[in-house]
């Protein structure tokens, strides 16, 4: 089961709840706590790990070949970033605007694109007794969170209990973190800001088509506005914690509620077990024959589809708005390209 802890808002105690969340579970399951919030780590400070192994995440960059190309300008065209362009006689290539996206690549006529790797920052693992932690860790002065991201979830492992650490807000870097999630939990504090940042956080949620649940902390330091907003949406308020001064002292020692006062393991076995019944409900009605894989616009999808048909799948586009995106599409808008859906199934699954 993969379980992201979300909170539009900063600053709630979401690294407290996916800590104490996977602390609880320490010689009950196997566990793994990815920390994806990418741009400012800190679950390891209530873990006290220590790094293992360290691998640096590369992002594919343009390179271009002089003697082979025509200056036909195709992959500035195809470029939805401007991270290319072509001036006369010359191919300019801005790294730090380029997604690695390789459509450039892909369509250059004259094959005179290659690729080369930019080290955007670094995967690190631990392990702490049957909890594996995972961390990604965004080079200084880098922006491009998701591919971390996506670089940390390549560690999932399925047979285990998975617990995302996701990064406030509600842009790019949350919808990679919390996509294909089975729950994600909301954590959130009973104040105007925190009511409000809930509900972008559950709108993501709802687009995503993601189960959620909420967690509120520092209960008694606002109003009753966020549990009644919860009881107005029918979502699950699935555990309080109070405004105590103890567990804010715990916090700003860097020391996870588990460890500072056991007596909170229980309460977060039950959140678990919680969360476990609520999946399980909602995976009787599951569909699990297409599988959704991404959203894009025409110029990348015919490169995806070839992709995924080559590894033996096939593959089904369906024409959405751009308001029916989970994501942004500014850039498939402003060059008019139709933004597709994309579904794939196994080829031996289809003939069942
Ligand atoms: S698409 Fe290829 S040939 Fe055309 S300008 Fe770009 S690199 Fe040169
Ligand atoms: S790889 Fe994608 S983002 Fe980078 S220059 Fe090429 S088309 Fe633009």
């Amino acid at each position: 089961m993969i379980i992201s802890v979300a909170s539009g808002k900063g600053g709630t105690g979401k690294t407290l709840v996916a800590t104490s969340l996977a602390l609880s579970l320490k010689g009950k399951a196997k566990v793994q706590l990815l920390d994806c919030d990418v741009e400012e780590p800190n679950a390891h400070i209530f873990l006290r790990s220590t790094t293992n192994q360290s691998q640096p995440v590369f992002l594919p960059i343009p390179k271009v070949d002089k003697t082979k190309c025509t200056y036909c300008g195709k992959c500035a065209e195809v470029c939805a970033y401007n991270a290319i362009a072509v001036i006369k006689q010359k191919v300019l290539v801005f790294p730090e605007l380029c997604h690695g996206c390789g459509a450039c690549s892909y369509l250059c006529p004259e094959s005179a694109i290659t690729e080369e790797g930019r080290e955007i920052g670094v995967v690190e693992t631990s392990s702490l007794g049957n909890i594996e932690f995972i961390q990604g860790r965004l080079a200084i002065g880098e922006t491009m969170a998701p591919p971390i991201i996506r670089e940390v979830k390549r560690h999932i492992d399925s047979t285990k209990e998975v617990i995302i650490d996701v990064s406030p807000g509600t842009s790019c870097p949350v919808i990679e973190a919390v996509k294909d999630s089975d729950f994600c939990l909301l954590v959130t504090e009973p104040t105007p800001f925190g009511l409000n940042d809930l509900a972008l956080a559950v709108e993501v949620t709802r687009k995503l088509g993601i189960s959620c649940g909420v967690v509120i902390n520092r209960v008694g330091v606002g109003d009753e506005k966020v549990e009644s907003y919860c009881h107005e949406q029918e979502i699950p308020i699935l555990l309080k914690i109070p405004l105590d001064r103890k567990i804010a002292a715990l916090y700003s020692k860097g020391i996870s509620l588990i460890e500072g006062m056991p007596r909170w393991r229980k309460a977060f076995l039950r959140l678990f077990q919680d969360i476990k019944e609520i999946v399980t409900a909602s995976q009787v009605m599951k569909p699990t024959d297409w599988q959704e894989v991404a959203i894009d616009g025409e110029t990348h999808v015919k490169r995806i589809k070839d992709l995924y048909q080559e590894l033996g799948f096939e593959v089904r586009l369906e024409e959405v708005k751009p308001e029916e995106a989970e994501q942004c599409t500014k850039c498939y808008q402003e060059r008019g390209e139709k933004i597709y859906r994309i579904y794939m199934r196994r080829k031996r699954e289809a003939s069942k």
